[in-house]
């Protein structure tokens, strides 16, 4: 077991705090770790030394910043598995999926390392006689990152990377659940040669949330959460002058069409409910059957009852245990709101052993059928293994239904019709729509584009949007009077 260090002015130090998070394995809650509640002191040492680094750091040439992402890049590459494992050992995670995790980060660092060219401005020569009008792209100052659980190393690679390529300095806070993970990206980063005080990570909850959210040295915040903290940011970061990034919870459909594959269908659904204990933000919570495709859900329900959760590095397990008890005991209530309120309960995880590891935050696959919009399985972010069956006559009713939800962070339609695929995707109030894949998380080259209740704020994670939201643009209008070139010659000629 061992204390978490701070991350502050480019060195690994303890924190002075008496205020201490334990960090838990969540397949034997065993407290493997401390994270410290960063004290005011050290929140303040961070923000300083992350203002002062500001002016040196952005004078640093792009091609210089661009290279430390890819040494950075090839690290992590290099460390890749360790780092999974470490990330494992926090989360529960299986293997495959830790490995994933960190995998779609470092293709966040890869597109950093092209921040040259994303930083291009625009030109247009002769707005007026001899005037010329250009805009240069330049960085904010020190931008501060709040990050959850469920992708310990994904989401900070989010944030970071691409705030520093741009010029910034960055204070990270990552989640006091899995703060390991995120620690061993900070040491990676320093081997990389970034530079003392360019990255900064502090640990703890609110109060040191709050402190980023006021201080007025920040200038932006990028965070990624629930809901209910999600808006808080948003309001608080936003009261405070900041530019804010505020990726929400969601609820994510898959609507199925009669004609689509029907193993497919069931492979798809399997994987994207109960997958990493369906801990994900792009998770299918919902899934909406069109018609005769109803008629699939007792396939579907042998199929998801094949899937156990076990160890991670157990090898056959399904996913990994849910992140704390807390988590477990709210998953299991609203199992039981759901057969209160007249749900069928076609399977039941809670209750769920795994041998060995008694005392695991375990729940096994859940499948309802007949949920309908007013109940609190079909309201609430369940964040758990737990999958909702709708029924619904016609692709309009699903496409109405999932217009309905709050949320809007990702869907899907499984279908072999083309037309109703161009249908949906163009009706479809969801920011990431995939058609024949289940979890359509863009690549870093796009942008991680949550809509209504998932997201508030104006540009999104990762991608060109990032390098919007991480900079500010100048624009400049220029004249130069052709008399200023005569007198250039004459001056030349002089000289010579
Ligand atoms: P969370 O909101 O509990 O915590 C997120 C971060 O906010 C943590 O760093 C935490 O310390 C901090 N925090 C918690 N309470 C706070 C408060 N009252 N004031 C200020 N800061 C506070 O989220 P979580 O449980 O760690 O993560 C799971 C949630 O994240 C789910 O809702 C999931 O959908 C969402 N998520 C969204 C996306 C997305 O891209 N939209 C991606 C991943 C996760």
């Amino acid at each position: 077991m061992k204390n978490v260090p701070l991350y502050l002015e480019g060195e690994f130090v303890q924190s002075q705090t008496d205020q201490w998070i334990d960090v838990t394995d969540p397949a034997t809650n065993e407290v493997i770790a401390k994270a410290p509640c960063t004290t005011a002191d050290e929140m303040t040492r961070a923000i300083e030394s992350a203002r002062k680094m500001f002016h040196i750091w952005k004078e640093t040439p792009v091609s210089e910043r661009a290279r430390v992402m890819m040494r950075y890049q090839a690290l992590l590459k290099e460390n890749h598995d360790q780092i999974a494992e470490i990330l494992s050992s926090e989360t529960g995670k299986t293997f495959e999926d830790a490995k994933g995790d960190v995998w779609r980060g470092i293709e966040v660092v890869e597109h950093a390392a092209n921040i040259p060219s994303m930083m291009m401005g625009e030109t247009v020569e002769n707005v007026a006689r001899d005037i010329d009008t250009y805009s240069i792209t330049q960085p904010l100052g020190v931008c501060a990152g709040i990050t959850p659980f469920n992708f310990p190393a994904m989401i900070p690679l989010w944030m970071f990377p691409l705030a520093i390529a741009c010029g910034n300095t960055f204070i990270l806070k990552p989640s006091e659940q899995d703060p390991l993970t995120p620690m061993r990206l900070a040491k990676l980063f320093e081997e990389a040669g970034a530079p003392k005080g360019v990255l900064q990570v502090v640990h703890g909850a609110k109060e040191q949330v709050d402190r980023l959210l006021t201080d007025p040295v920040i200038k932006a915040v990028s965070f990624v959460g629930s809901v209910p903290v999600g808006r808080y940011i948003y309001e608080t970061g936003t009261r405070h002058m900041k530019r804010v990034q505020s990726l929400a919870g969601a609820k994510n459909h898959m609507v199925i069409l009669p004609d689509a594959d029907k193993q497919q269908v069931i492979n798809a659904l399997v994987g994207a409910s109960v997958g990493a204990a369906g801990q994900r933000c792009m998770a299918i919570s919902v899934a909406v059957f069109v018609g005769e495709a109803q008629r699939w859900i007792p396939e579907l329900k042998q199929a998801m009852a094949a899937a156990r959760p076990g160890a991670w590095n157990e090898a056959g397990a399904s996913y990994g245990p849910i992140i704390s008890r807390k988590a477990k005991e709210k998953i299991e209530h609203l199992i039981g709101r759901g057969e209160a309120e007249g749900a069928n309960l076609l399977l039941d995880g809670r209750g769920c052993k795994v041998d060995g590891l008694p005392n695991g935050n375990w729940v096994g696959p859940t499948l309802f059928s007949g949920v309908t919009e007013d109940m609190e399985i079909y309201k609430e972010e369940i964040f758990g293994p737990v999958l909702s069956c709708m029924e619904v006559d016609t692709l309009g009713d699903a496409i109405e239904l999932v217009n309905r939800s709050p949320y809007g962070n990702g869907t899907s339609l499984f279908t072999s019709s083309g037309g109703a695929a161009r249908r949906y995707q163009h009706e479809i109030d969801v920011g990431q729509v995939g058609i024949n894949v289940p979890i359509p998380v863009p690549l870093p080259f796009f942008s991680f584009t949550g809509w209504k209740g998932s997201f508030y704020g104006d540009q999104h994670a990762y991608g060109k949007q990032a390098v919007r939201f991480y900079t500010e643009t100048k624009t400049v209008t220029a004249r130069w009077f052709s008399s200023d070139a005569q007198a250039e010659t004459n001056f030349s000629i002089r000289m010579r």
